[in-house]
């Protein structure tokens, strides 16, 4: 497996996630299409299918255009609100690009159909998961048609609950800004401070803060590290889903110096 990044609009990220075996390949929210052909064009590959993660135009948006541009192609996606969906996925559901396995993850909450995508090689290697606006590096996305008990399933239940070593490619660069509020959360984290080391440095190259790991999401994003007691503390609750709702009603709120 082999993942391309492709940046998009301010601050979003396509992906193409290309099986090597086969040289068939999907692409992850392609909100612009010509951009992601070019890339499909450059790697020599066949693209047979899209992942989207959810409705949002930002992630979906592309979606029409880019069947126009390409031909039929099998769209996935967990909501009748995403442009030009073939096939509706939920919790379990399975499917192939080429050689790989694709397994969805059902995470309701930034909206009411999201999914991630979980994808592995032909034996369950080089595990991956494509994350939306659900969980970002150092962040989560806003709870627009969710609970807190959703994100708590989705980031504790779900996404922690991967292969530690499970790369985490996200839909937007906000690293930085989602690791100023982990800093205000955990202001004595070694771990937030040495991964905002780092990611201001990649940005000051341009360069993406993408892929993380969900060993690496345990260390430092607040969100999910409900269940640490410093987290707890911060939040003045012990109760991990109360703990949950009160840092995404702070990060809300979170105006960074
Ligand atoms: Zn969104």
């Amino acid at each position: 497996m082999r993942v391309r990044l492709i940046p998009a609009l301010e601050d979003n990220y396509m992906y193409l996630i290309i099986d090597e075996q086969t040289q068939e390949c999907a692409a992850v929210d392609p909100v612009e299409p010509e951009k992601v052909l070019n890339a499909v064009k450059e790697e020599g590959v066949t693209l047979k299918s899209v992942l989207t993660t959810h409705h949002h135009w930002d992630h979906a948006g592309g979606n029409e255009k880019l069947i126009g541009l390409a031909g039929k192609l099998m769209v996935y996606g967990g909501d009748k609100r995403i442009g030009a969906l073939t096939n509706q996925v939920t919790e379990g559901d399975q499917f192939k690009i080429g050689s790989l396995n694709v397994r969805c993850l059902f995470t309701p909450c930034h909206t009411s159909g999201h999914i991630c995508y979980y994808v592995t090689g032909p034996s369950g290697t080089n595990p991956a998961v494509f994350t939306g606006d659900t969980l970002f590096v150092g962040g989560c996305g806003k709870f627009f048609e969710g609970t807190a008990k959703e994100m708590y399933t989705a980031l504790v239940e779900k996404l922690a609950a991967l292969p530690q070593e499970t790369k985490v490619y996200c839909g937007h660069e906000y690293t930085v800004s989602n690791l100023k509020f982990a800093v205000s959360v955990e202001p004595n984290s070694e771990a937030v401070k040495s991964k905002m080391a780092w990611a201001q440095g990649q940005r000051s190259k341009q360069q993406a803060t993408i892929p993380s790991t969900i060993a690496e999401e345990l260390l430092y994003n607040p969100f999910m590290r409900v269940r640490e007691k410093t987290v707890q503390e911060h939040a003045g609750k012990s109760d991990p889903v109360e703990v949950m709702g009160i840092l995404r009603t702070e990060k809300n709120n979170f105006r960074a110096v």
